[in-house]
């Protein structure tokens, strides 16, 4: 048990006052002091201990203060710090070749983080195809820099609008609400053939890529039916389109594979990631392109580079984080609990009102609520919120349970080290938290 900190208050007090909140209006942020973590727990300055369920930002995957990841960071400290990247070190060659044999593509370029990777990407597809225009879906994120900002489909991106030009977005898997109406297996093939006219309408030969989250994650963990990838790639590959895959939150062991994708049996062109590449213990994001791409970077100039592209840091962080995966089995670990977890929140969505919809895949799930399951009618609106779902969520926190909710829809994404033990007093405070929206709904 963490001891309280008699200073907490002003630490969070200095916080407020000389920095600035991603994603909030300053005022109304309501930052926990963090003073450490273990596992699937971490510490604040009260001396309380939280049970995260969200794995922070949906990146911890090796959950707080892995040993190993510990030790590998401080190794690099100690041997070499920051190399420019422009030379070659071990542990670029050692991440490289990883990332090569787990996605089943050629080269990583290196970047600091998610929104990065997709900036890029977009950048190396434009450079390759000479095309300008980005096919994205409406419910994505992809990231807060100006180009990935733009590519998402979240209302996060409105504040900057128009963003970049060329974005160009279709309708989701979104098999609970099919977007057009109709049934879900109407939509299961309606949402590959309206992209095909939109590919048509638009014209094939100004569309440089296609960008899609492997498995949607912060609208909703939309998890597609078998059918969409190997159809999705077949219609890019008859127009010459490339399929970027965003795996900066579904990657990395968070559906129990590398990649999300890897469920349907498909090979994107380029792949991204980040988050779970390092489980967040350094700032690291990667651009991987197949043999083709890549060859052609061979006799065309790369227009892009960062000065801590490829820091030995970060890259020692993430060698040591994807060897904890192997050696703890973590994907078997995820895979088996995320089938008991699927279990668990279908038989909450048979036991409480207000849960529509649950999807689930490995550890990365959401419960969909609603205010009548026939109507389907939304406990919260899109991009708002409700009483309802505050309260929800203030239960939540008063357990010390960290989690992820989002208009009305809450996560259940902890670390992949959790145990069941673990998972069902997460649980647990999640079905208090239901029986009191049930209450209120009536
Ligand atoms: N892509 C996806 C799917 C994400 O979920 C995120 C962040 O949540 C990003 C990109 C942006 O990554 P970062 O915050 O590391 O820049």
């Amino acid at each position: 048990m963490p001891e309280p900190r008699p200073d907490t208050q002003q630490v969070i007090a200095e916080n407020r006052e000389y920095t600035l909140f991603s994603w909030s209006v300053q005022q109304q942020t309501h930052p926990i002091h963090m003073t450490g973590g273990r596992g699937s727990y971490f510490y604040d300055g009260d001396g309380n201990t939280w049970l995260d369920f969200s794995s922070q930002l949906i990146n911890l995957n090796v959950g707080h203060q892995h040993p190993k990841v510990l030790e590998a960071i401080k190794a690099q400290v100690d041997s070499m710090c920051f190399a420019g990247p422009s030379f070659a070190t071990d542990v670029r060659a050692e991440l490289g070749k990883k990332l090569a044999e787990v996605t089943g593509l050629a080269k990583s370029f290196f970047t600091l983080g998610g929104s990065e990777a997709n900036e890029n990407a977009i950048k190396i597809a434009k450079l390759y195809t000479g095309r300008d225009k980005i096919i994205t879906r409406y419910r994505s994120y992809h990231g807060a820099t100006m180009g990935s900002m733009s590519a998402s489909g979240d209302p996060r991106r409105w504040p900057v609008e128009p963003g970049i030009p060329g974005i160009v977005r279709v309708f989701d898997p979104y098999m609970y609400r099919p977007p057009m109406g109709g049934s879900a297996s109407e939509w299961e093939d309606g949402c590959i053939t309206h992209i095909e006219e939109v590919i048509q309408l638009e014209g094939p030969h100004t569309i440089a890529a296609m960008l899609v989250e492997g498995i949607t994650g912060s609208n909703g963990v939309l998890i597609p039916p078998d059918s969409y990838y190997p159809r999705l790639r077949a219609l890019l590959d008859k127009y010459d389109i490339l399929l970027i895959d965003d795996e900066v939150m579904s990657g990395f062991g968070r559906t129990g594979k590398w990649l999300a994708t890897q469920h349907y049996g498909i090979v994107p062109d380029i792949v991204t990631c980040a988050k779970g590449l390092t489980s967040g213990y350094m700032p690291l994001g990667a651009v991987v392109v197949n043999q083709k791409i890549a060859d052609y970077f061979e006799n065309h100039f790369l227009a892009g580079g960062l000065t801590y592209s490829g820091h030995p840091v970060s890259l020692a962080a993430a060698i040591a984080n994807l060897k904890v995966y192997e050696e703890e089995h973590l994907f078997e670990h995820t895979l088996e609990l995320g089938n008991y977890l699927g279990e668990r929140l279908e038989a909450m969505k048979r036991k409480y009102a207000c849960v529509g919809d649950v999807r689930s895949i490995g550890l990365f799930s959401v419960l969909e609520l609603v205010r009548d399951k026939k109507t389907k009618e939304p406990l919260a609106p899109y991009n708002g919120t409700s009483p309802e779902m505050a309260k929800l969520a203030a239960h939540i926190k008063s357990k010390h349970v960290y989690a992820f909710s989002r208009f009305n829809m809450l996560w259940v994404c902890p670390p992949l080290v959790i145990t069941k033990e673990e998972l069902d007093a997460g649980l647990a405070v999640y079905e208090e938290a239901l029986a009191l929206v049930d209450e209120m709904i009536g």
